[in-house]
C-alpha cells in the first residue's frame, strides 16, 4: 500500500462527504402575499460637478423604487452644511421623493442649529435625521459651548421648532464611546422618548447581533422601528478601516470573499451584490420589512438588492 492509498483509505470518498455534510435549507424568497419592504436611501453631498451629476443620476435611477424617504448626510463638523442644505432643498422642490436632512450638534451653537432647522422647514423639508456627529479630524467628542451636547438634546430642540419627523442612530454593536450596551440602549430610548419616531442602525454584517439587539430594545420598552442600515461592500479595505473606527465587526469570511480581487472591480461588485442580498434576505426571512441603504451615491447594487427583496419600480 502506498502513502496515497493510505490517505484515500482514511478520507471518505467525495459522494460520502457530500451526503454526510450538514444540510442547510434555502432561505425562503419573498412570498407573493407579502408586501414588498419599505426602503430608504442615504446619500452624501457630492463635492464636484461630476459627482453632483452622478448624485442626480443615482436619484433618478432609484426614485421609481418609491423609497419612503431619501436622506443626505452632513459632513463631520458641519462641513457640508451648505451643500447638504442645497441638495435637500432641491430634492424637496424638484422631486416627489420625501427628503430627510441629516443634522448634527458639532461645531455650532443651539441658535445656529435651530436656524438651519427652520430653513429646512421653510424649504418644505419635514424629516430630520438627528445626530450628535463626531469631531472633525477625529478625537474625543467635546460638546460645543452653547450647542446641543448630544443627539437627545437635538431631538428635543427640533421638537420645539416644528413638527418634524425625526430619525436617530442606533448601534447593534454599541457606539464605540458608550460605557456599556445598557447605557447605549438607554440613550436610544431617551432619543425616542424625546420625540424621534424611528432609529436607523449603523451598518452591521452579523444578523444575529442585530436580532439580539432588537430583543434587548423591546425588553427595554422600545417599540419604534429600528431599521437595519445596509452597506453593500465593494471596497473591502476601506470598509475594514471604517468599521474599526465605528465599532462594526467584520466577519473573517468577508475578507476571504474579497481576497485577490483588489484589481478586479467588476467581480468585486458581483460578490458585493451576493453578500448584501444574502444579508437582506436573511433579515427578510426573520420578518424585517424596512431597510435603509447606505448607497454611497452608487445606484446599481442597491437597485439589484431591492429587486431581490421584491421591490419593483412604479413609474
Ligand atoms: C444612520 C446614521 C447616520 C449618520 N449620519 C451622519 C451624518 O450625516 N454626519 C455625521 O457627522 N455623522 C453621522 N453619523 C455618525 C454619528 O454622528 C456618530 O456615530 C456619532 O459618534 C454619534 O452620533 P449619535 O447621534 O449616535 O450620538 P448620541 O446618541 O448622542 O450618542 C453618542 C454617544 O454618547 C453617549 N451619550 C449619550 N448621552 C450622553 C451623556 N449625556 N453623557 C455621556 N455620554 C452620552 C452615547 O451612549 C453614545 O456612546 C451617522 C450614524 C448613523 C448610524
Amino acid at each position: 500500500m502506498t502513502h496515497t492509498d493510505l490517505l484515500h483509505a482514511s478520507a471518505p470518498a467525495p459522494l460520502e462527504r457530500w451526503l454526510t455534510a450538514p444540510r442547510v435549507r434555502g432561505l425562503p424568497g419573498p412570498s407573493e402575499a407579502a408586501a414588498p419592504p419599505a426602503l430608504s436611501f442615504e446619500f452624501f453631498p457630492p463635492k464636484t460637478e461630476t459627482l453632483e451629476a452622478q448624485f442626480w443620476a443615482c436619484i433618478r435611477r432609484l426614485s421609481p423604487l418609491r423609497p419612503r424617504f431619501v436622506s443626505v448626510t452632513y459632513g463631520a463638523g458641519g462641513s457640508t452644511q451648505a451643500r447638504t442644505h442645497a441638495l435637500v432643498a432641491r430634492l424637496a422642490a424638484e422631486t416627489t421623493l420625501p427628503p430627510a436632512a441629516h443634522l448634527t450638534c458639532v461645531g455650532a451653537t443651539r441658535a445656529e442649529v435651530d436656524e438651519v432647522a427652520r430653513q429646512y422647514w421653510a424649504a418644505g423639508v419635514r424629516h430630520i435625521v438627528a445626530l450628535r456627529g463626531d469631531m472633525p479630524g477625529g478625537g474625543t467628542y467635546e460638546p460645543h459651548p452653547g450647542g446641543y451636547a448630544y443627539a437627545v438634546d437635538l431631538v428635543a430642540g427640533l421638537r420645539r421648532i416644528a413638527d418634524f419627523e425625526i430619525s436617530v442612530a442606533a448601534y447593534p454593536e454599541m457606539h464605540p464611546a458608550a460605557v456599556s450596551l445598557d447605557a447605549d440602549l438607554d440613550n436610544l430610548k431617551r432619543k425616542l422618548d424625546a420625540g424621534a419616531t424611528r432609529a436607523i442602525t449603523q451598518y452591521f454584517f452579523d444578523t444575529e447581533t442585530y436580532l439580539r439587539f432588537l430583543d434587548r430594545a423591546l425588553a427595554a420598552g422600545i417599540t419604534a422601528p429600528i431599521v437595519p442600515g445596509i452597506l453593500p461592500v465593494t471596497n473591502f479595505a476601506q470598509v475594514a478601516r471604517f468599521s474599526a473606527a465605528c465599532g462594526t465587526s467584520v466577519p473573517p469570511f468577508l475578507g476571504r470573499l474579497f481576497d485577490g480581487l483588489d484589481e478586479d472591480a467588476e467581480t468585486r461588485r458581483m460578490v458585493a451584490t451576493v453578500v448584501a442580498a444574502e444579508q437582506v434576505r436573511l433579515l427578510q426571512a426573520n420578518g424585517i420589512d424596512e431597510f435603509h441603504f447606505y448607497t454611497l451615491n452608487r445606484p446599481d447594487l442597491v437597485y439589484a438588492i431591492a429587486h431581490i427583496l421584491g421591490v419593483r419600480p412604479s413609474m
